[in-house]
Parts: structure tokens; sequence; C-alpha cells
């Protein structure tokens, strides 16, 4: 007799912590098991903004899947539609070829992408913090931009090359602004004829705070260790148009800036828009097993999914952090495993451990289990030299 087939989408932190957990928890004749990822490695997205400063190398933050699941059949592609009746996947393979894949139960984890808006020259100038290339680019970006700056005979374009624009205020932006900074602060050093004071950063976010999910005390905390260091800081402001040598704030102000870096949100990973779900703010939604109601043998987990927030309650769903990817990947595979056997299956709990943010060097704010923590250290900022 045929194995039930269970196929993941995704190869994040999500998808990936629910085949592991599939492999232990079920025995190799109890089902057949793969995974549709459209890379050969999980990617720790959190470590991104660490690769774009120099930190870490790309090969570092990149897991071989292969390393971490070893019976796993790894499909390289991405889904690109469901058939939940048929229960058929269809993947487009990377090499373009299209094939249906069967499943018994599907586990989508496809994750989130960049959100964007209608902002008039935002999708040809602006760089994303979303995946190793994004990256691999600013890091090269920024640093040519000295180079260029260092270069330019003409003063408008040394000001403007060395102006940076980071827009989103949550982890992923502020970490960002806060590292490629240390970044351009410590290289200045070996460009003589640039004066250190012509570049500026500036991290602008719609929202009244900085990263809200810290509290008031430590949000506040961050924005003073950033504004020490220089970095401007504007808030309840955001980009009304981008050129190539211009950004212009909402608040009127023309910046004259050739990097603009977009972290100001994700949305679910298009995938999900195809499906004929429910969903909460384009996740899908999913009861607290993390089943999706209207759809036999499916489940659906991660950035992806709106799941319910039990330990938050209130009709709350669980916030997109790797935190809970990774956790809701183990219970949805203990899930699948228990729909496979007739057994019962268990909601997804979980309460949020807090949170790291590292603000390049010695500067950080965090909150394991409610405990704020602040870690700052001084330093000289070196003088105009020209
Ligand atoms: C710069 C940055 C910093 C962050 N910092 C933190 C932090 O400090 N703490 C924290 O908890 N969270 C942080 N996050 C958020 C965290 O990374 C995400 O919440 C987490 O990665 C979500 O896991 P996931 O498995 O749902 O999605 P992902 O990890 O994004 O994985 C989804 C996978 O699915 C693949 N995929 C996409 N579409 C398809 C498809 N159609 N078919 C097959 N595969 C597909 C993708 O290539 C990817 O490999 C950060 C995110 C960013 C970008």
């Amino acid at each position: 007799m045929e194995r039930p087939r269970i196929l993941v989408v995704g190869g994040g932190f999500a998808g990936v912590e629910c085949a592991r957990r599939l492999e232990r928890r079920l025995t190799p004749g109890e089902a057949d098991i793969a995974i549709v990822a459209p890379f050969s490695y999980e990617l720790y997205l959190p470590l991104l903004p660490q690769v774009a400063a120099g930190v870490l190398t790309p090969q570092s933050v990149a897991v071989s899947l292969r390393r971490m699941l070893r019976r796993t059949r790894i499909i390289p592609g991405g889904a690109i539609g469901v058939d939940p009746q048929a229960k058929v996947c269809v993947i487009r393979k990377i090499t373009d070829q299209v094939v249906d894949e069967y499943y018994d139960y599907l586990v989508l984890a496809p994750g989130s992408v960049t959100r964007t808006f209608d902002i008039p020259g935002l999708t040809d100038h602006a760089r994303g913090m979303k995946t190793l290339a994004e990256a691999a680019y600013v890091r090269d970006h920024v640093i040519s931009q000295l180079d260029l700056a260092d270069a330019a005979t003409d003063r408008d374009e040394r000001i403007s090359r060395l102006q940076f624009v980071v827009v989103g205020g949550g982890y992923a932006g502020t970490e960002t602004a806060a590292c490629l900074q240390r970044v351009t602060s410590s290289a200045v050093k070996r460009y003589p004829r640039l004066n250190p004071n012509l570049i500026k950063w500036h991290l602008v976010d719609i929202a009244p705070k900085l990263m809200p999910e810290l509290g008031d005390k430590l949000g506040k905390d961050a924005l003073e260790i950033l504004r020490r260091r220089g970095i401007q800081v504007s808030l309840g402001v955001s980009v009304a148009r981008v050129d190539d040598d211009t950004v212009t704030f909402t608040d009127g102000r023309v910046l004259p800036c050739r990097t603009l870096i977009w972290t100001a949100g994700v949305a679910a990973s298009p995938l999900i828009a195809t499906m004929d779900a429910e969903t909460v703010r384009g996740r899908l939604a999913t009861t607290a097993d993390m089943r999706v109601p209207q759809f036999d043998g499916v489940f659906a987990l991660g950035d992806a999914a709106a799941v319910p927030d039990l330990a938050k309650g209130g009709g709350a769903v669980c916030p997109p952090t790797a935190q809970h990817a990774q956790r809701q990947g183990k219970t949805a595979a203990d899930n699948v495993a228990a729909a496979l056997r007739g057994q019962t299956m268990r909601p997804y709990y979980h309460k949020d451990l807090g949170l790291v943010v590292d603000l390049g060097g010695a500067d950080a704010v965090s909150k394991p289990l409610g405990v704020e923590l602040k870690a700052w250290r001084p330093r000289a900022w070196p003088a105009a030299t020209t």
C-alpha cells in the first residue's frame, strides 16, 4: 500500500522545523515527506543586517537543507497553486518545469515578501533586506557610495552619496540602520579626503514609536542610543517619492540621497492570494491547531498564516516572527502526525520570549522574558577633516 504523502511548502523557519520534526515523529513506513523550496538552504533572516554590515558571511546565515533533513525529499522550486479538492500542489521547478505533486497532508509555510506601497519611484530605487542577495547588494552599494563620493568633484553629488535612508522602524529596519551606520563611520577612516560629518543615516517610520513590541521604555532607549550616535530618526514620517538622487519625505523635506533601504513591513507570500480561503490581513486564517478549516488535510503557519495567539487571547494572531514560525513548525508536525494516526491534535500555544535588537558594536536593547535590558558604550566621534 502507498504511504500517505506529506508535502511541506517553504524551506524557512516554519517549514524546515516542521519537516525535521516529522522525520523524528514518524517512521519511514508511516509517510513520505517532501519539501518544496526554491533555495537549497534555510536562510536566517534575522541575521541579514549583520551580513549587510559584513559582521557575518553569507554562508554563515544560510544552512544547507540537506544537512538538516535526512530523509525528506527535496523538490527545488516554488509552489504556484493548490487544488485542495484534487489535493494537488502545482510546482514550478527551478528549471521552469511545472509539475503536479499529490498530497494527503499539505503544510503551507511559504513565508512573506516585502510589503511595498504605491509611492512614485519606490520599486525602481528602493532596496529590500529580505534575501541574501539583497543584503550583499546593500553592503556593496553602501561602500561604493563612499568610493564614489570620494571620487566626486561636484559637492552636491558628494553630499547625496553620503546620505542614506532606511524606511521601517521595526527590528529589521532599526538593526539595518544601526549596523550599517557603524560600517560607514568605521570605513570613512580610510577616506581621508571625505568629511565624516557629511555621512548621514536617516531612519523613518510612519508610526509614532520605534519597535512598539519592545514597549515604551526600551523603544525610547533604542531611540536615544541611535540619536546619540548621530542617526536621524523621524517618526510619523514616510516617503512620498524617490528619484535617482533625491528622496522626498511626507513632511515635505527633500533629501539629496542615492540609497533607500525599504523594510516597512511584510505581506504574506503571493501563493496565499491564489487560494480561495479566508485571510486575516492577507495571511491564511487557521484554527488554533493550524488547520485551514476550508480544506481537508491543509495546515498553514509562519509569516504566511494568521495563527491565533492563545497566549495573548482576545482574537490576536501571532506576529510574523522567527520565534513563532519555528515553534509553530514543531506543533504543526505533531498535529500532522496526530491526524495521520487518528489522534487528537493540540492547539499552538507559545508565550513570547522577547526580543534582542543588535544596534551594532556593543550597543543593543533586549527584553528577554519581559526583563528590559540595554547596553550602550559611549564613543568619541571623529572630527571633521575637510
Ligand atoms: C531583516 C529581518 C530581521 C528579522 N529579525 C527578526 C528577529 O530579530 N526576531 C524574529 O523573531 N524574527 C525576525 N524576523 C522575522 C523572521 O525572519 C520571520 O518571521 C521568519 O523568517 C518567518 O518564518 P517563515 O518560515 O514563515 O518564513 P521564511 O523564513 O521567510 O521562510 C519561507 C521560505 O519559503 C520559501 N518560499 C517562498 N515562496 C515559496 C513558494 N511559493 N513555494 C515554496 N517555497 C517558497 C522562501 O524562499 C523561504 O525559504 C526578521 C526578518 C527580517 C527580514
